[in-house]
């Protein structure tokens, strides 16, 4: 067992209480007996959570609208109701917050929220029905979000569609296409991204059964390509990129070597350009092959993808674990990390087989705890990736500065190897890194090394709950901190990244806004 701090779930700033980019959501200490697990049993109880006794009812617009206090407070969510009042107290967020859903269609809402909690296990017994009325734009927008987020997951077979969704062309034809090929025993899909990729990759491949989903992560933006293909094939893919030229190469080898007339049948939404933000989540069953303490708290996990996946996940996105406590669905966002800061360079060939998460156990938690306690091949439900983190953002940059608080830290591992491997433009990478004690900072040693080794580097670590014998930095973050470590010398090009519990990047941002940074020199990681 892990010896872990006792400390309220979710933890004060976890990614359920972290507001996007820019907003400042209100976060609420709740009250005992409240937590998420509380939640769980409360609607396992039988309790009459809706005031329906288990009806479900047709709800028009003008009845949705009548439902909008706290004590009777119903909202719609793709197309289906919802009574909140129950859930008022147990909402991280606050009821304040909860309210502003109160008698609206809040689909948009909960999506800048957090549209990768699975509501639909989370307020399964708060249910009232579905809406009656002729959904308005915004809901049959999101209508089809809704099927792609069913359709494309593991329980529902995606039924057919012979002709592909088309998606609006950008101003220029950037829209990546495709083509493919054959050999006696192979097939081989050639998609042209037209833009350069990172070394980390862009390829997310999965092939069940028939189907095969190859979606690219490029920049904000996501391609998909999705069939049911004519035949089978062998469970492993190959998947090849050429960086610079941004072509990515699918390799699939057939059960029979037979010649195909054609490669499948379009399932939902293949051929499609969109925004990632709008692509439903796709998970897949991984297998845990290794735990590795990183500190007293917190395990790098390591999870093996099934043989017809493979994942580069892009620097910076998170992924989604998703496992089911009490027949609830319990969803949280990771960040994906290298084995090691500086890890040596892996053969192409196993790119994309394995995903490493860096996961703090908070000991009162509902997921953590269970996954700590997983054995050594179980399997673990893996969703997305998904993240805001555009490259584009390093363009030009001369200086990074890294403001990391905790686990906050987990996008800036990644981020601070691909700035030291591929942008050499940069003269100055420097982490201020902030923890409670010296025994939670993560990967010291590999810090400390890296400092050593590399002239570019630079690590100051602050401890808000030091031992009397710690010489270094003391306290959270403010302004004077702030103020020596960002230093803007002539000609350069800054660029602040931030990430930890909501308390601190509020703060952060706060304080480098007021030294004059502006938007575009910002970027604050969030799930
Ligand atoms: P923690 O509670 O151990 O706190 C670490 C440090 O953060 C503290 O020592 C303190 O210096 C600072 N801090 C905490 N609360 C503060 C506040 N209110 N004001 C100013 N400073 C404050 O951190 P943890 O338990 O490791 O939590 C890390 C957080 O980072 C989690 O909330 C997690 O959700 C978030 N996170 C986000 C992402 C992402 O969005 N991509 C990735 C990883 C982690």
């Amino acid at each position: 067992m892990l010896n872990v701090p006792s400390q309220a779930f979710p933890a004060a700033g976890s990614q359920q209480r972290v507001a996007p980019a820019g907003q400042s959501r209100n976060k609420v200490v709740l009250k005992p007996g409240h937590s998420l697990l509380d939640w769980i049993r409360l609607t396992k109880s039988g309790q009459d959570l809706t005031g329906l006794r288990g009806r479900l009812i047709e709800v028009t617009e003008d009845e949705l609208k009548k439902h909008n206090t706290k004590k009777d407070c119903w909202t719609c969510i793709r197309g289906m109701v919802y009574n909140l009042s129950a859930y008022m107290d147990f909402h991280p967020g606050g009821e304040e917050e909860l309210m502003r859903a109160a008698g609206i269609d809040s689909t948009d809402l909960f999506d800048e929220v957090h549209r990768w909690v699975n509501y639909e296990s989370m307020l399964k017994e708060c249910l009232v029905g579905r809406m009656a009325v002729k959904p308005s734009p915004a809901l049959q927008a999101h209508t089809e979000k809704t099927e792609s987020t069913h359709l494309n997951g593991l329980s529902a077979p995606p039924s057919l569609r012979p002709e592909p969704l088309s998606a609006p062309l950008p101003a220029k034809d950037h829209r990546p296409r495709y083509d493919w090929f054959q050999t006696d025993g192979t097939v081989n899909i050639v998609v042209y991204t037209k833009r350069k990729i990172p070394s980390a990759g862009c390829a997310v491949v999965d092939l069940q059964d028939d189907n095969l989903r190859v979606e690219m992560l490029l920049g904000r933006m996501s391609y998909l390509l999705y069939w049911r293909l004519s035949s089978r094939v062998q469970d492993h893919v190959d998947v090849q990129t050429a960086h610079s030229v941004g072509k990515v190469q699918l390799c699939l080898r057939k059960s029979v070597k037979e010649k195909w007339t054609q490669l499948g049948q379009s399932l939902e939404h293949h051929d499609t350009f969109i925004q990632c933000k709008d692509r439903g989540l796709f998970y897949r069953e991984c297998v845990l092959l290794s735990k590795t303490d990183v500190t007293h708290n917190t395990q790098l996990l390591r999870l093996q993808l099934p043989p017809g996946s493979r994942m580069q996940v892009p620097v910076g996105r998170h992924v989604y674990l998703k496992t089911s406590v009490q027949g609830t669905d319990v969803v949280k966002p990771y960040t994906a990390v290298d084995q090691m800061l500086i890890p040596p360079s892996q053969s192409s060939a196993e790119v994309g087989s394995d995903i490493h998460l860096m996961i703090k156990v908070y000991p009162d938690g509902v997921l953590t705890p269970h996954i700590a306690n997983l054995p050594i091949g179980a399997s673990l439900s893996v969703g997305g990736p998904e993240g805001s983190l555009t490259l584009r953002v390093l363009r030009d940059v001369t200086h990074l500065y890294m403001l990391a608080a905790g686990t906050g830290f987990t996008p800036m591992a990644r981020l601070i190897r691909l700035a030291l491997q591929e942008f050499t433009v940069i003269r100055k990478m420097k982490l201020m890194f902030f923890n409670r004690q010296e025994r939670d900072i993560l990967w010291q040693s590999q810090l400390d090394e890296l400092c050593t080794k590399e002239e570019r580097f630079e690590v100051q670590h602050v401890l808000s709950e030091p031992a009397d014998s710690w010489t270094g930095r003391r306290g959270r973050i403010d302004a004077c901190m702030l103020q020596n470590f960002l230093e803007r010398p002539e000609n350069s090009k800054c660029l602040v990244c931030v990430c930890g519990p909501a308390g601190f990047t509020e703060s952060a941002v706060q304080l480098v806004r007021q030294l004059d940074f502006s938007e575009e020199e910002l970027h604050v990681f969030q799930a």
